[in-house]
């Protein structure tokens, strides 16, 4: 049954798509967007009127099999560009008279998923199609076992503190401590980076054509490569290609990644050109009220905010006053982390740019509603001034923008950092977290990172400890001051 299937598809994927235009059909397929993320490709169809959809998958090879009731196709799906999806081939064919029928050769396993959208300003009837890869992070270089386990530990002791504040005991005597004698686990502090937009949706679009997704998303890049050269640090991208992310799952990948915080980089618009400067936000009042409020009702919420990464702090047997205060405070200590670091960052861009506005603005976006992660969102200036514009797709103006943003980060987490990071032991052993220190990257080579900081090689090798030019990634140089 399913072999003589396929050879169906094969003979009639021969069929010009050409030949049935001329007939009426319900809808028409006028294009096909695909979009590659780590963990899933989204294979979208825009479409002049809703269809009726089958998806189903075959296997030897394996295949997904899209049939679109009276359909016909108006867009060459060789024109789809394939790199980095599950998908190897995309074959077109024409099912009893007038549905249509798409084939996707698949390098891998999937789990497909499918749903209709209906017109927005942008796009018309869409059908998307999502092709999940089972086990896969959505990130690229996800947090490993050992980092995570040492964060939820420091995370177990920080909730056992506040829990003890709550109760008003002394939170010294009560709290479990990180284990002494263990060695220190000089951990990285993690930076969730945020490009906004992605995929299908490009986020506002400057009077000469940038679009917003580009930008923030090579400013991303920019800012997360600062923080993975910086010892102690260590950037985990949410988004880190041309894909759409859900912004309540945008959240979510940084508290996966158990992030110490979390910055997401956008570019404003306005519907006039005169507007320009950019802006720092933190959630607002009422934003952080109401999400309290949303994860005090939702019990998963709670079972893991408040009851402990690993069960050994359970709150099942206090009273739900406790747990309110609980999350209340958790809430109001992780917004004023928020508003201080935001004011640090804010300093720093007034250096670089215009102001919008000359303070922290707040506002209830909901890529800030992390109850425990400190979260900002940059806006970076404003696309739809021209002169704005061409400074966000300058690269200079990006690399100055993000090392504003990384040095307010950085500041704050020096003065504040957390027990189990490397920051937190340099402080504790009297050494100052040295800024000319350096950590080698994929592709660096000694010589570079000596004419990148201006130094000679000979003086890197000497105060290194180096005797010849092996190095690894990861590894960590102290660059000699000049
Ligand atoms: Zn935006």
């Amino acid at each position: 049954m399913r072999a003589a299937l396929w050879k169906w598809v094969a003979l009639t994927a021969l069929a010009a798509p050409g030949l049935f235009v001329a007939s009426v059909h319900a809808s028409t397929v006028e294009n096909m967007r695909l979009w590659a993320a780590p963990d899933h490709s989204r294979l979208v169809f825009d479409l002049s009127a809703p269809v009726s959809a089958s998806v189903f998958t075959l296997d030897n090879p394996s295949r997904l099999v899209i049939d679109l009731a009276d359909t016909q196709l108006d867009s060459d799906p060789a024109s789809i560009d394939l790199d980095g999806s599950a998908i190897s081939e995309v074959r077109t064919g024409v099912r009893e008279g007038d549905d249509l029928r798409v084939v996707l050769e698949l390098d891998r396993a999937v789990e497909p998923r499918h749903f209709a959208l209906s017109p927005n300003d942008q796009y018309g009837d869409r059908l998307v199609v999502d092709l999940e890869y089972p086990g896969e992070s959505a990130v690229e270089d996800p947090i490993d076992p050992i980092e995570s386990m040492i964060r939820e530990q420091e995370i177990a002791a920080e909730r056992a503190r506040t829990v003890a504040v709550a109760e008003g005991l002394d939170p010294v005597e009560t709290a479990p401590t990180v284990t002494e004698a263990q060695p220190h686990p000089k951990r990285d502090i993690i930076i969730a980076v945020d490009a906004g937009h992605g995929g299908e949706d490009p986020g506002a679009t400057g009077p000469s054509g940038t679009r917003e997704k580009d930008v923030v998303l090579e400013m991303a890049d920019r800012l997360a490569r600062m923080i993975n050269q910086t010892a102690g640090f260590r950037a985990v991208m949410i988004r880190d290609g041309d894909y759409y992310i859900g912004l309540r799952q945008r959240t979510l990948i940084a508290r996966e990644q158990k992030a110490d915080f979390f910055v997401s980089i956008h570019a404003d618009a306005f519907n006039s050109p005169r507007p320009h400067g950019s802006s720092v936000f933190a959630l607002s009042q009422s934003g952080a009220t109401s999400e309290t409020a949303k994860w005090l009702a939702t019990s998963e919420n709670r079972s893991d905010l408040i009851g402990g990464v690993d069960g050994s702090l359970s709150l099942d047997d206090k009273d739900q006053v406790l747990r309110g205060v609980l999350l209340d405070l958790t809430m109001t200590a992780t917004l004023n982390d928020s508003l201080t670091i935001g004011g640090a960052v804010l300093d720093r861009i007034g250096r670089v740019n215009d102001l919008h506005k000359p303070r922290v603005e707040q506002a209830g976006f909901v890529v800030l509603k992390s109850p425990d992660i400190p979260s900002l969102l940059v806006e970076t200036g404003f696309i739809s001034n021209p002169d704005e514009e061409r400074r966000l797709r300058d690269g200079g103006y990006q690399e100055r923008m993000m090392s504003a943003v990384f040095g307010g980060v950085r500041a704050h987490f020096e003065q504040n950092p957390p027990p189990a990071s490397l920051l937190a032991w340099n402080r504790d052993h009297g050494r100052e977290t040295d800024s000319n220190e350096y950590r080698i990257q994929p592709g660096d080579t000694l010589s570079g990172i000596a004419s990148q900081h201006g130094v000679s090689l000979g003086q890197l090798r000497q105060v290194n400890e180096l005797s010849g030019d092996v190095i690894r990634v990861g590894q960590v140089l102290r660059i000699p001051s000049t």
